[in-house]
């Protein structure tokens, strides 16, 4: 295996998700939905399927799914983005990463990145032969702390690399955190590449993308995918915005990774954002039921947890049970309670230490998916 893969771990959502299948635990690790999306989206990947979208879409991406994200970003944000130019269609939010990163970034560039990451940052910096400036978010609250992101900003940042709403913590970065990340970004003229996937899945707070602050449009790609908006995280239809010269160099490197996304589910992303334009507002809502059964289940079962703003994630600290070390007792759960989490500890790999007392915990399942896993916690010694 070559160097620039040497030291990532395997990704903690193979290894977890595989231990819920051999265990028969209830998974609330990796960040899946038990239902799907709307049907009639489905139906109209059939349709594109059986209407012969079989063939290579162009490199962008098709042109009805570019006008329907530009017109998503205007019609939400206010945000102003020609679909020729200004919108790519990627391969999920996964490849935009990707892209973006081996687009822009010079070996011993340095990015400054909030941590806990979601992994593959990790893996793509280390690929790229970035350096990572990590801006650490601390349990319980996990803010970001403005000192410390100055302080991460050198002459050689490349980008800052944002995520908000943010996995693992849920946290909402709030217009007061974002105007710090854009101050400095405009006094260092820096780069800011924003992970927005869950954009629609907060609650009680607004979610702001960093790009409709003064001076960021210029300065600011944007992305996010229909996996977590829409339910169909197993599509990979992802799509970044930007300014030319930004979304230009994401294509400039997609073009040599996939070249193109898959064209049957383009026309069906187009339809999602545009006909089925109220579902997203309809699974935040569900989803706040759903936190708030889950974080009262995990109190009853000893688990007080700090409530989460957005996302389909909570973050527990295992110390109130007697643990220690959330790697030892996820790797302990399946057996003892038959429920998977996530050890966050995974996700600080510059600060271990800061996780190693953390578990996340999804809940993007069914009310009695969740029902099940905290009667279990309950139940277990
Ligand atoms: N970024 C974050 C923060 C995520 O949680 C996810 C979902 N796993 C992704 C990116 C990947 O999104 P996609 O499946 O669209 O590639
Ligand atoms: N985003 C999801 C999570 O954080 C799934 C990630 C994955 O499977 N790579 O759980």
């Amino acid at each position: 295996i070559a160097s620039r893969l040497q030291g990532i771990p395997p990704t903690i959502f193979t290894t977890m998700s595989a231990l819920a299948v051999r265990t028969g635990a209830v998974n609330l690790g990796q960040g899946f939905p038990d239902v799907d999306g709307p049907p009639d989206v489905v139906a109209q990947a059939v349709a594109a399927l059986e209407g012969g979208a079989n063939q290579y879409a162009p490199g962008p991406g098709v042109p009805s799914l570019r006008q329907a994200v530009a017109e998503h970003q205007r019609r939400h944000y206010g945000l102003d983005w020609d679909p020729d130019g200004e919108v790519v269609v990627t391969t999920g939010a996964t490849e935009a990463i990707a892209g973006a990163t081996l687009g822009l970034v010079e070996p011993g560039d340095e990015v400054v990145v909030l941590e806990p990451y979601y992994d593959s940052y990790v893996a793509m910096l280390q690929m790229a032969g970035a350096v990572r400036r990590p801006v650490t978010l601390h349990a319980p609250d996990f803010r970001l702390d403005a000192d410390a992101l100055r302080a991460a900003v050198t002459p050689r940042t490349r980008f800052v690399l944002l995520n908000s709403p943010h996995n693992p913590t849920g946290t909402v970065l709030s217009r007061a955190e974002l105007s710090a990340v854009a101050e400095l970004a405009v006094e260092h003229d820096l780069t800011v590449i924003t992970d927005e996937v869950y954009e629609h899945l907060t609650f009680d707070v607004e979610h702001v993308p960093i790009a409709t602050l003064p001076g960021m449009a210029t300065r600011t790609l944007t992305i996010s995918s229909i996996g977590k908006s829409y339910s169909f995280t197993g599509w990979k239809i992802g799509w970044a915005t930007g300014p030319a010269h930004l979304v230009g160099a994401l294509l400039a490197a997609k073009q040599w990774l996939t070249f193109t996304s898959g064209a049957p589910l383009q026309p069906a992303a187009a339809y999602a954002l545009t006909s089925a334009a109220d579902f997203p507002k309809q699974l935040a809502a569900s989803l706040h039921e759903r936190r708030d059964l889950l974080l009262t289940g995990l109190a009853e079962a000893g688990l007080p947890t700090p409530t989460p703003d957005g996302t389909y994630f909570a973050v527990s600290d295992i110390t109130h049970l007697g643990w220690a070390d959330a790697t030892e007792f996820c790797l302990a759960l399946p057996e003892r309670a038959g429920v998977v989490g996530i050890p966050v500890q995974a996700f600080y790999t510059d600060h271990p230490d800061a996780g190693r007392q953390l578990v996340r915990w999804t809940f993007c399942k069914r009310p009695e998916v969740l029902a099940e896993a905290v009667g279990r916690l309950t139940a277990a010694d």
